[in-house]
């Protein structure tokens, strides 16, 4: 084994030594259901949890144990921005189209907290703040003008941190400075979607583990349902059914896979480290991500003294020694004083990405969605969960500002990314192009 490696390395997500998964047979199916959600992510829970708190039965089916998407897998990163920047996107929908989106950010960011808090679920949720690291001058000054705009506009708080500041925040030079964001936050993913799993069965929801749906017809039946759902354990009725696949969103529901960009994104836990010197590497204990598209990002452990980190999307590998390799070259680039430490976990995740770099909502032949997180499922799944539910109950609650205009893909395009490596390069090209220009 590498000798990056612990002895006891595991590759499987760190998330899951604290939140493994279990088996869920679920029993038999009922003949019907009033709600059929497929996907036991955040997406799917919140939205079977709200549902069945209105006295709605719910089944929730997942192909694999319930959890084993990317809700157990991520960063735990709790963030209202999106990759399509506040800026950009008001030049190109206007002001009144920009804020609606990012007010409805900022809902989803706080309401998730919220429910945490009221919920009690015992997550390690903080407002830890964000670092966001420039990694060149042309880069921090795109920041700047991006996080301006967002407090003028929006009333949003940042502080930019020159480069001879940085080292307060993290100990790398690797950085032109950055901006800490103060009120973003952080929490434990596994214990996040365990926490809303148990309250979801406790509120009366069905959920099938290894249930995988195989087909979703329109199918008139007696009591109302409009729907008939085939699945590994059989056929049952609903009147209305969810999607909330993300990034695990199969062939078989082809107008969603057309819509949707999978990409695998890639994390590593370290080994355990002496507390001063992980102290050392981020003193105020924020979560970190570079300006870049092909993005670095890192954490402290919530309950431990490991680093966890990411990058590389999309980057192609599937072996865990090549994986640990190409993940600790980043660190040790971005935090050389950890160049020694092993790695003692490292793990995969499929996310999904939209054409308009966008998450989406809505109802298509009378089936509801929400995917397309590009990154920000964490508090986007849960509130677009929420939302769908909402709408199933016929609350006016249930809008969104994500689900004005079309959620577009490209002709011929059948769900398969061929063009994934080629954008990553032209991601990166114009990472470096940035970094070279004057800065503005
Ligand atoms: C490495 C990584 C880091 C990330 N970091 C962050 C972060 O820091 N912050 C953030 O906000 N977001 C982050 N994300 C994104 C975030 O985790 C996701 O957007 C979010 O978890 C999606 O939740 P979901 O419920 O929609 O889908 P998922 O949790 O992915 O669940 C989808 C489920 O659908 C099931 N499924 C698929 N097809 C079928 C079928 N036919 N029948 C039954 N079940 C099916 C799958 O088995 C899967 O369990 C990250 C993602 C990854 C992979």
């Amino acid at each position: 084994m590498s000798e990056l490696l612990t002895t006891d390395f595991r590759n499987a997500p760190y998330w899951w030594d604290a939140a493994p998964l279990t088996e869920h047979p679920g029993g038999a199916l009922a003949p019907s259901y009033d709600v059929a959600i497929v996907g036991s992510g955040y997406t799917g829970l919140r939205a079977a949890l709200t549902l069945a708190r209105a006295g709605r039965s719910v089944a929730v089916f997942d192909k694999e144990r319930p959890g084993y998407g990317a809700s157990r897998r991520n960063a735990g990163f709790l963030g209202r921005t999106l990759k399509k920047s506040y800026v950009d996107l008001k030049a190109a929908k206007g002001a009144a189209h920009a804020s609606a989106i990012y007010r409805d950010l900022m809902m989803a960011y706080e309401s998730t907290l919220a429910f945490i808090a009221e919920e009690g679920i015992d997550c390690h949720a903080v407002r830890c703040g964000r670092l966001i690291a420039a990694t060149s001058a042309a880069h921090f000054a795109e920041l700047e003008r991006e996080l301006l705009g967002m407090k003028a506009d929006l009333g949003l708080p940042y502080a930019m941190l020159p480069r001879v500041r940085l080292r307060e925040e993290m100990a790398s030079d690797l950085y032109e400075g950055g901006a800490v964001i103060p009120d973003l936050g952080s929490l434990h993913p596994g214990l996040y979607h365990r926490g809303l799993m148990e309250r979801a069965l406790a509120a009366g929801v069905t959920i099938f583990g290894n249930c995988e749906v195989t087909a979703i017809e329109q199918a008139a039946g007696q009591g109302g349902e409009r729907f008939r759902v085939t699945t590994a354990n059989g056929q049952t009725r609903a009147r209305d059914v969810v999607i909330a696949t993300n990034g695990y969103t199969p062939k078989s529901l082809p107008w969603h896979a057309r819509r949707l960009v999978p990409f695998v994104g890639y994390m590593a836990a370290t080994e355990m480290l002496p507390p001063e010197l992980l102290a050392r590497q981020l003193p105020q204990r924020r979560t970190v991500i570079d300006s870049n598209l092909d993005i670095d990002f890192f954490r402290p452990a919530p309950a431990e003294p490991r680093l966890l980190f990411g990058g590389a999307t999309a980057n192609g590998l599937s072996d865990p020694e090549a994986i640990a390799e190409l993940l600790h070259a980043r660190l040790r680039r971005a935090l050389p004083d950890l160049a020694d430490v092993r790695l003692s976990h490292v793990w995969t995740g499929q996310c999904a990405g939209t054409f308009d770099m966008m998450p989406h909502i809505g109802c298509h032949d009378g089936i509801w969605y929400g995917m397309g997180y590009n990154f920000a499922g964490v508090p986007m799944g849960s509130f677009f969960g929420l939302k769908i539910a909402q709408k199933i109950l016929g609350l006016p609650d249930g809008t969104s500002a994500f689900e004005r205009g079309a959620f577009p893909t490209l002709p011929f395009y059948r769900g398969n990314p061929w063009f994934l490596p080629l954008a990553m390069r032209y991601f990166a090209w114009k990472d470096t192009k940035l970094a070279r220009s004057r800065v503005p």
